[in-house]
């Protein structure tokens, strides 16, 4: 097992005791069983919400195996016909479009999302806020486009969590204020993740995982073997120097090369300080580790916004959650359940 720990840059999951415990058990485990008749490996990557949904699992029916990933894909195409920001016909879409002038009628799933997003924005005193939108909205990282300091000022009145209203009994959400506009971002792909990995357990499946884009959830492990996950260097992203070892577990990591543009030396990226309407600057990339990846996708943008001290603040207050964040000089900063490797 010398590995888990051969860079400098390795880290033992040492709050995973469970996961890591897990995996030797299963691994010695593995030793002592023969593998099942023809089981093997199916896989399958799409392009669905502006990302690369890949999944991975492991059976001995390949048309069983088929019909799974079917399922899931279908599942994120679902998701994103209904929270999809781009989409007009998309129920998010209609929310913001409706919501400032009365409450709109929302499904469940909605509901419950954004309910879960108000919750994060709570605890982390309004770094992750939904409606970062109204002027995140203004930015296009493609065109290299951003909003200019008068529209920021006049967006930012509408960037607070206060302003959406959810009534529970009714299952209705309002915008309490003109000019909101709520995007699901930092939370869907998360939520898209754990949608898919319910499927597959409900259909059996016991060895598998889903990912969509830095959002990814492991079910069991590899087959008595861990899977293996690379936290990339944040300004060289094919290089991954740090690598985890997982078994169940979610994992979602948020950086500031993942869409962006830069001019005149300043680097303007997609996760937005509600506070300032403008890129967060206090990190490079966040990773959390965590037990569902909704969870994990939400702290990640969160973490990524409040900066290393306080997210580590933050993180050190939920037993379940591991951090390691990589700040904006570089530096690597961890989250007290994570050991770093023993010297060699
Ligand atoms: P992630 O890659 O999970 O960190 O998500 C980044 C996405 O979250 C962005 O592309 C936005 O859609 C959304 N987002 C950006 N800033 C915030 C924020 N402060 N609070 C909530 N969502 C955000
Ligand atoms: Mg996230």
């Amino acid at each position: 097992m010398s590995h888990f720990m051969r860079t400098d840059g390795s880290y033992q999951h040492r709050r995973s005791t469970t996961r890591v415990l897990a995996l030797l058990a299963a691994m010695v485990f593995a030793l002592n069983l023969p593998a099942p008749a023809r089981a093997e490996w199916f896989k399958s990557e799409q392009a669905v919400m502006g990302t690369s949904i890949a999944v991975q699992l492991w059976h001995t029916d390949a048309d069983f195996a088929d019909a799974c990933i079917a399922a899931v894909m279908s599942e994120m195409h679902r998701i994103d016909a209904a929270m999809s920001p781009y989409k007009e016909s998309s129920e998010l879409s209609k929310v913001n479009r409706e919501a400032a002038r009365f409450p709109v009628a929302a499904s469940k799933e909605l509901f419950d999302l954004i309910a879960r997003s108000l919750e994060m924005s709570e605890r982390s005193g309004g770094a992750f806020d939904i409606t970062y939108a109204s002027v995140g909205r203004m930015y296009d990282y493609r065109a290299r486009k951003k909003p200019g300091n008068a529209e920021i000022e006049t967006a930012l009145k509408a960037v607070n969590y206060h302003h959406i209203k959810l009534d529970r009994a009714r299952g209705t959400i309002r915008f309490t204020h003109p000019g909101v506009y709520i995007d699901l971002g930092g939370i869907a792909k998360g939520h898209a993740v754990d949608r898919g990995i319910s499927l597959l357990r409900e259909r059996g499946i016991r060895h598998a995982l889903v990912s969509a884009g830095g959002d990814s959830r492991i079910l069991g492990d590899r087959r008595g073997r861990p899977w293996f996950t690379g936290i990339k260097d944040p300004r060289n992203p094919q290089r991954a120097p740090v690598v985890l070892p997982l078994s169940d577990t979610a994992i979602s990591t948020s950086g500031d090369y993942e869409r962006y543009f830069i001019e005149d030396g300043v680097r303007y990226h997609h996760i937005i300080n509600p506070g300032t309407g403008r890129s967060a600057r206090a990190a490079r990339s966040v990773t959390v580790l965590g037990p569902d990846a909704t969870t994990t996708d939400a702290l990640s943008t969160t973490l990524f916004v409040l900066g290393p001290e306080k997210a580590l603040k933050l993180a050190d207050t939920m037993p379940e959650i591991d951090a390691i964040i990589i700040d904006s000089n570089g530096t690597m900063h961890y989250s007290s359940g994570l050991e770093p490797p023993a010297k060699q």
